[in-house]
């Protein structure tokens, strides 16, 4: 079972200009999201590319649990 009151912090670096893209999510958002893909896409909100980081990248705590979960 999620733990829907968990939040999870998404970290990655915008591969163009470099700057960081933090963002929050629950864990219900991210499963609606993301679901349990390898990758999650992210738009950069200096230069507005889309990019995408490896999960166990960008979230290991999504990563760790979206695994336990199976
Ligand atoms: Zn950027």
């Amino acid at each position: 079972m999620t733990d829907h009151g968990k939040r999870y912090h998404i970290k990655a670096a915008c591969p163009q200009c470099g700057c960081s893209f933090a963002q929050i999510l629950s864990g219900e958002e991210l499963k609606k999201k993301y679901g349990d893909m390898p990758n999650v896409e992210l738009e950069c909100g200096e230069c507005m590319i889309k990019f995408q980081e490896e999960t166990k990248k960008a979230c290991p705590e999504w990563d760790k649990d979206c695994r336990l979960e199976e």
